[in-house]
């Protein structure tokens, strides 16, 4: 089991960093990468697992630390997967409300039962830049496209994202709701467990 003392985030978002020292506890302490280099790395992998591993190798190899990166994304069943990796910059940089207007767009005579969607979260913990072990965690949440946005929380495609356990979009779900079902949550929970703190 890998005992940690000090963790790099390879993000530069104080929100995730937050999220990630209140999960792991006052044992480990989370750094951002952001102290140790501007440079974000391209992120060239065809999965999210290869993304995440590339970002955690990144963040080791600048700060000297273990580095722990997230990749994460909505992959559609009609549309073969897509976007995917790409979902952040599906409508080519336009920004949430491109990129929720695109997939409307690509689903418009899609029926219901063709609009079935997960979100997926992967998770890359490596010890050092060259690891050849990366901890890897996956985390999915299985829901359906719905035909117009609906809620005004969450970022992304939440309001598109129909949840059938909560029965609503997952813009409408409480953050902290959220944050007990969603694709991350589920990633960090085996991650977790991986680090023998759950
Ligand atoms: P990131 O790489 O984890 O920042 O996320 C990649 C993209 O996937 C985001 O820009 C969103 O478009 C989408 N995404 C990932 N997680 C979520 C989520 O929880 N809700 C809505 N969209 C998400």
């Amino acid at each position: 089991m890998m005992t940690l003392s000090q963790l790099v985030l390879a993000s530069h978002n104080a929100g995730k960093l937050k999220e990630l020292q209140a999960l792991l506890g006052d044992a480990v302490q989370v750094r951002s990468v952001g102290e140790f280099s501007d440079v974000e790395p391209e992120e060239t992998g065809l999965s999210f697992v290869e993304n995440a591993i590339l970002k955690a190798r990144h963040a080791a190899r600048v700060s000297g630390l273990p580095a722990l990166a997230d990749d994460s994304g909505l992959a559609v069943d009609a549309l073969g997967g897509a976007p995917g990796i790409y979902s952040a910059r599906y409508a080519g940089g336009g920004g949430d409300a491109a990129n929720n207007a695109k997939l409307l767009e690509a689903l418009r005579d899609v029926p219901d039962a063709g609009r079935g969607a997960r979100f997926v979260c992967a998770l890359a913990l490596v010890r050092h830049a060259e690891d050849p072990l990366p901890i890897l965690c996956e985390g999915l949440w299985h829901g359906r496209i719905l035909h117009a946005p609906r809620g005004a929380q969450g970022f992304g495609y939440d309001p598109l994202f129909w949840v059938p356990e909560t029965d609503c979009s997952s813009a409408e779900l409480a953050p902290p709701e959220k944050n007990r079902l969603s694709h991350r949550a589920r990633a960090m929970a085996q991650l977790r467990q991986r680090l023998g703190l759950a």
